[in-house]
């Protein structure tokens, strides 16, 4: 049977803001809609071929997004946490409330948690003085989010890039904390060289793991090298580089990975355009395999500084490596 390769954008995705409008909405003081925004976000995906939607991150960078919502932190230039970190109502749900109105029934809705070691190595902490503790605090509160959202979204993604810069020992407990008892399938996205850390992430507990195998090709060999059941999100399109790749080299890259499987794999690549400063990548039709590819965009948010965008390929490995039966 061949199984179309689902494709997804990890991250926050930059969509054009009137910073004008923003501008005169502060001085009016009256309420600055971001649906259109999340709107255009996810018409992109949708119009480029992307079968998992998120809501692109939209109207917050991946670390105010969650901290202007909880208990104990105060936005400034950054966060910074000034008491106990607590849930205070659901962050993300009514956003994707309405993405989910907006994507036709087949495409599927991917749910977006800014990870807790993140959280905590991105604030300034006046509190606690112990980024364990605080970390762990996140977790707790980010747990009741996800319990808030798995009724709504196919699947959700914790983004932990500084797990690739230091991954704490306490990394398999701080995620598990998050993921234990979730309904939908859970995903661990970390950006950056994670070839070191391998063993210690293959421990969390978690259905897919998500990293940059196109800026780090080496990964594909570090991620054979251990025996694992759970299913590898590949990053196919380099997130650090303003180039767009030609189709080709992104489907050379997820043929790569599907081949050094003993070759079993075989993908059929029937569209991909680039279009205005996008790279897109349609659809692939391949034996087996489940996830995601990616999209990628030149063009930053121009409130969102930090952007990681990858596209994506899901593939099962086993213990042959990748893409098993
Ligand atoms: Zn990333």
């Amino acid at each position: 049977m061949v199984q179309k390769i689902k494709t997804c954008v990890i991250g926050s995705y930059p969509v054009k803001i009137d910073t004008n409008e923003i501008m005169k909405k502060y001085f009016d003081q009256s309420e600055f809609l971001w649906n259109k925004y999340i709107a255009q976000a996810v018409h992109e995906m949708i119009t480029a071929g992307i079968d998992i939607v998120s809501d692109g991150q939209t109207r917050d960078p991946f670390i105010q997004i969650f901290t202007r919502k909880l208990k104990g932190c105060r936005i400034r230039n950054r966060t910074e946490v000034v008491e106990k970190i607590e849930y205070d109502g659901p962050i993300t749900l009514e956003d994707q409330k309405y993405v989910r109105s907006l994507i036709p029934k087949e495409k599927e809705l991917k749910g977006v948690l800014t990870g807790p070691y993140t959280l905590a190595n991105s604030c300034i902490d006046l509190f606690y003085k112990d980024e364990k503790q605080l970390a762990f605090d996140f977790a707790y509160a980010l747990k009741k989010e996800a319990q808030v959202l798995q009724d709504h979204v196919d699947m959700m993604s914790i983004d932990e890039p500084f797990f690739s810069n230091s991954m704490p020992d306490y990394g398999k407990e701080l995620i598990g904390i998050i993921t234990r008892g979730i309904s939908c399938p859970t995903i661990l996205h970390a950006c950056g060289d994670v070839s070191k850390i391998i063993p210690q992430l293959l421990e969390i507990p978690v259905d897919v793991f998500s990293h940059e195998f196109k800026a780090s090709p080496h990964l594909l060999e570090a991620f054979k090298e251990h025996t694992f059941s759970q299913k590898i999100c590949l990053g196919s399109v380099r997130s650090d580089d303003i180039r767009v790749e030609p189709v080709k080299e992104i489907a050379d890259h997820i043929k790569k990975a599907s081949l050094d499987n003993q070759g079993l794999c075989h993908l059929d690549f029937d569209g991909a355009n680039p279009k205005q400063n996008h790279a897109l990548f349609h659809r692939a039709n391949h034996h087996r395999n489940n996830l995601c590819l990616k999209f990628y965009r030149q063009t930053v948010h121009p409130l969102q500084n930090t952007i990681y965008l990858l596209l994506i390929l899901l593939l099962s490995i086993s213990e042959n490596g990748f893409c098993h039966a």
